[in-house]
């Protein structure tokens, strides 16, 4: 259910147990944006403010997404997703009333999550340059912020965005009250790529010489994005030998491929 330009989920298929490694990272986000939900009055109590908006930052496929999914399922939250490089792109002129939109649907719809992927394509450092495209990304971010500050007395309704590049964000959107805690998502450990392994492998028919241990040896510098496509490869392969069961082969194949087409490779190559 996409209505003009952003994602509403009424309940996310994703759970913290779909999600492999991050367990720190899971757990800041519980204290940041679950707790706030569950038991806004612990907060009360105490004295202190959650923060509004939480912006986990790190390489693409690692799980940013499925994070804030899961809170959302965890939390009966409706989950409404937008992504920066559409809201300034694909409906030109619109970014501004878009973002003022969301925020209603969020209120109505509360509790709720505001997802924000891509934050940085309208959140970068302004520059002195004003073409007609950046001027929309201005205007876009300025909206963005003027709802942060202003909307949500209740505390039910939170924002969680995502980027690659933390580095280029303008200090503004950083400030208190807006998105004042950031949670690294890096790239899956040794242990971690081993839970991935497991959790895309679980409704599989794999062979006995397959050990999740030696793949995950196999796939330093690969993402969850890339492992999930490595099983799906590793799959496919069986299937088209009619085998019904996965083999350490497969998989092996599979890594290769997968590796050969990451554009990361490519980038990062030293
Ligand atoms: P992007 O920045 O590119 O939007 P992202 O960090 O939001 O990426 P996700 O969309 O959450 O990444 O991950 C893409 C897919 O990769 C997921 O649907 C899942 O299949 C797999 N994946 C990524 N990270 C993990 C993880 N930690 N555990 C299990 N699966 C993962």
């Amino acid at each position: 259910p996409s209505v003009y330009g952003m994602e509403v989920i009424t309940s996310p298929d994703i759970a913290y147990s779909d999600v492999g490694g991050l367990k720190e990272q899971l757990m800041e986000l519980k204290e940041t944006v679950e707790l706030p939900l569950t038991c806004p009055d612990k907060f009360k109590k105490v004295g202190v403010e959650p923060p509004k908006g939480v912006l986990l930052y790190g390489p693409p496929g690692t799980g940013k997404t499925m994070m804030a999914k899961a809170v959302a399922q965890k939390t009966d939250a409706n989950f409404i997703k937008v992504v920066g490089s559409e809201l300034v792109q694909k409906y030109i002129g619109e970014g501004a009333r878009l973002v003022r939109e969301v925020f209603k649907l969020a209120e109505e719809k509360s509790p709720s999550i505001i997802f924000i992927d891509e934050l940085d394509a309208i959140g970068a450092k302004r520059q002195q340059s004003s073409t007609s495209g950046d001027r929309e990304v201005q205007r876009t971010l300025m909206q963005l912020l003027s709802e942060m500050d202003g909307f949500d007395k209740r505390g039910e309704t939170k924002i969680i965005a995502a980027t690659n590049r933390p580095d280029i964000l303008d200090p503004a959107i950083l400030r208190p009250g807006r998105f004042d805690r950031l949670i690294e998502v890096p790239l899956p450990e040794l242990e971690a790529r081993k839970q991935i392994f497991k959790i895309h492998t679980r409704n599989m028919n794999l062979a006995d010489d397959v050990k999740t241990e030696e793949l995950a040896k196999l796939t330093d510098g690969s993402s969850g994005a890339d492992i999930k496509a490595v099983t799906t490869e590793a799959g496919m392969l069986a299937v088209r030998e009619d085998r019904e069961q996965i083999q350490m082969k497969d998989f092996v194949k599979a890594i290769d491929k997968v590796k050969g087409s990451a554009p990361r490779d490519e980038i990062s190559g030293s």
